[in-house]
């Protein structure tokens, strides 16, 4: 909607008394239906937590294959005052999981860990959005699912990025006559700007919307279970009576002067972000060269990864030194292992394979996953939740119009290691959306989808933005890359001698499009630089929408 639209609702608003308060609002959400949505409601009178449910079920319905309620997320929410919560809705395994099932030898291409009945572990959504709506909402939930029940039932225009994604798996769509009957176009693969109808899932919201979020599990129950096991998976009824959202303390740490508020493990993106900007505060990072810059985020990178790697998982299964890892002298060890002209030599290959040999093997798609939302709310409450059903479309299940997840693809199939698949763990998330303050007010809520690039697409937006000065939309435009091994995975949009400068460092260039989803999908709101900004990714169709007093 636009910024015109609104100024011109306002005065009806404030005439019914709904609006007393709101000088600023904006949601920046992956869709501009899913960002409208939030703005209404935050029109209305509503929290934080009123538009981020709005939002969210609407991407359910717009974005069917990165989020909904087949899948699990972190919700972040910082109050006007700097008090933050986090509401851990994470997926878990099932009690009856049976690992050995994943690391058969006979399964050479490892398709239970990431497609079908095995891959689905216990959904979160309905169970988180509940949490954050019980603890901060003022709307009614008939309210909230009103926008997405009206598109599915009347029907939503296909984006680009679904048509896409529609197109990639049409063969599934094909084989499967229920989803084909959803997802194409009278048997066809739908173009842009197509409507599609998605009636089951209208239902199934307009249950949830009569009769609470939480009787998802009783109501949708049976179906999950069915469809899990007849695919050859684990999950039973008991395991979604029995899931359970987890309030949790926000992570702390700091970053030139800023606070920042972010979701701890089973979300281990944070940690890792916060380490590398721990590493790279006392460099000073506007007066090196972008070659120069490029190699220390990378560096810093490496290290962070490693040690969440090793270290981090489900904290209701391990002792994780997070206090260590993020302790400010430990940063300053590592930059002394850092060359500024050279690589540091002990990457860890990957398995039994180098980066190279796996990157020949499995070159970087064009991929992005996951979705993210940011929100400023009338009373300068600022919202940042991260949501996924794993890869797009999740594990290829659906049920009653939604997906359900591939989230077991997150554990790490080796014994000895924390994140071992095990009954009710969580497996462990790169998602890491983050709330900075400054004097102690919420100031810039930052996310993105991207799995193991979600960390250096975070470094280099907040580097972007904090350190270069750039405005959050500059900031999340700014080319990326993503190291592996030595090799430089980028978008192609670096300074012409950036490359050359990176190959005597030694590192091996490896373009990857101009504008690439495989770097991420960031939304981001900012009051940093003194004035209210929304950024939303290009790389994934995103959209600010924004309401400001006149
Ligand atoms: N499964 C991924 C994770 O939690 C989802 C995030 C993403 O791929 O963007 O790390």
């Amino acid at each position: 909607m636009s910024r015109f639209v609104l100024t011109l609702i306002l005065p009806l608003l404030l005439l019914c008394g709904r609006l007393a308060y709101a000088a600023e609002l904006m949601v920046v959400a992956a869709h501009p239906l899913a960002s409208d949505a939030g703005l209404k409601v935050l029109l209305d009178g509503g929290s934080a937590a009123d538009a981020a449910l709005a939002t969210a079920f609407v991407l359910n319905v717009v974005e069917p294959h990165a989020s909904g309620l087949g899948g699990g997320g972190f919700a972040l929410l910082v109050d006007e005052r700097g008090m933050g919560e986090v509401i851990d809705y994470r997926e878990c395994a099932p009690q009856k999981v049976d690992p050995a099932r994943y690391t058969d030898p006979a399964d050479t291409l490892k398709l239970a860990q990431q497609t079908g009945g095995p891959s689905v572990a216990v959904p979160g959504t309905a169970a988180g959005l509940h949490q954050l709506w019980l603890r901060h909402g003022r709307l009614s939930l008939g309210r909230l699912l009103q926008p997405a029940i009206e598109l599915a039932r009347e029907g939503y225009p296909v984006s680009e990025a679904l048509a896409t994604q529609i197109q990639e798996k049409l063969d599934r769509f094909m084989a499967v006559p229920e989803q084909g009957a959803l997802f194409l176009k009278d048997g066809f693969p739908p173009a842009a700007g197509d409507t599609l109808r998605n009636e089951p899932l209208a239902q199934v919201l307009e249950g949830l919307a009569a009769r609470g979020l939480p009787s998802f599990y009783a109501s949708q129950g049976e179906a999950i279970a069915r469809v899990v096991q007849e695919d050859g998976g684990w999950i039973d009824e008991a395991d979604l009576a029995g899931y359970k959202a987890l309030r949790r303390e926000p992570l702390m740490g700091s970053y030139r002067g800023l606070d920042f508020l972010a979701v701890p493990p089973p979300a281990t993106g944070a940690i890792a972000v916060l380490e590398c900007l721990n590493i790279l505060e006392a460099v000073p990072l506007d007066r090196v060269t972008e070659s120069q810059r490029l190699h220390l985020l990378a560096e810093a990178h490496k290290k962070a990864w490693r040690d969440r790697g090793k270290r981090l998982g489900d904290p209701a299964f391990c002792e994780m030194p997070i206090d260590s890892l993020l302790d400010k002298d430990y940063a300053r060890a590592q930059l002394e292992h850092i060359h500024p002209d050279a690589l540091h030599h002990n990457w860890p290959p990957l398995g039994s394979l180098s980066w190279e040999e796996k990157l020949e093997e499995f070159p970087p798609r064009d991929d992005g996953n996951t979705t993210h939302i940011s929100i400023l709310d009338g009373d300068g409450a600022m919202l940042s939740l991260t949501q996924s059903i794993n890869y797009f479309f999740g594990s290829g299940l659906a049920v009653n119009g939604y997906f359900l997840n591939n989230t077991a693809a997150d554990f790490t199939f080796i014994e000895e290691s924390l994140n071992w698949p095990e009954p009710g763990k969580r497996p462990r998330s790169s998602m890491a959306p983050m709330v900075a303050l400054q004097d102690g007010r919420p100031v810039l809520a930052l996310g993105t989808p991207g799995g193991p690039r979600i960390v250096t697409a975070m470094e280099q937006i907040l580097v972007h933005h904090i350190d270069l000065g750039m405005g959050i939309q500059e900031a999340i435009d700014a080319p990326r890359f993503h190291p592996l091994g030595s090799t430089f995975v980028h978008e192609t949009r670096f300074a012409a001698e950036t490359g050359p400068e990176l190959e005597k460092i030694g590192y091996r260039p490896y373009p990857h499009g101009e504008f690439n989803n495989y770097f991420g999908g960031a939304h981001a709101i900012s009051r940093l630089h003194g004035r209210l900004e929304g950024g939303a990714d290009p790389r994934r169709g995103g959209q600010v929408a924004v309401f400001v007093m006149p």
